[in-house]
């Protein structure tokens, strides 16, 4: 779950995104310092500031431009499957760690926009909850 922090964002030309000024504050994240980007075996992708002592090394560092844009390691696009105009939304974590997830505005199962509800943080439509609803009550 976790909360939305800042704007949603599109992932613009060469895998760039501006990260928020909130994502920037929570994280401590001035243009030209360094972050860190990894993958969780869920597919979150996390943001973290860089911190040579305190890196796990886990992720790919990557250094932020003079507008406070950042691009997201071209393994972790190809991995996630992102394209360039996809919605991100950054969402902060149990332990205070930036997760970008991609925005889905369409229901998950099927892809509609009409009558969507938020589940678990991801949007369903109301003929899909119907159709779970009656596999769930067999
Ligand atoms: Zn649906």
């Amino acid at each position: 779950m976790g909360k939305v922090v800042g704007e949603i964002r599109k992932l613009e030309s060469l895998n760039r995104i501006v990260l928020p000024s909130e994502v920037r504050k929570v994280k401590d994240l001035k243009p030209l310092e360094y972050a860190e980007i990894y993958i969780r075996e869920n597919k979150d992708i996390v943001i973290e500031k860089y911190d040579a002592k305190k890196s796990k090394s886990a992720g790919l560092v990557r250094r932020l431009d003079a507008l406070g844009r950042i691009v997201i390691p071209k393994p972790t696009v190809r991995e996630l499957g992102l394209k360039e105009g996809d919605q991100m939304t950054f969402i902060s974590g149990e332990n205070g760690e930036i997760i970008l997830k991609k925005y889905y505005k369409t229901c998950v199962f099927c892809g509609g926009d009409k009558n969507l509800y938020d589940f678990s943080d991801k949007l369903i439509c109301e003929d899909c909850l119907r159709k779970i609803a009656k596999m769930a009550t067999k």
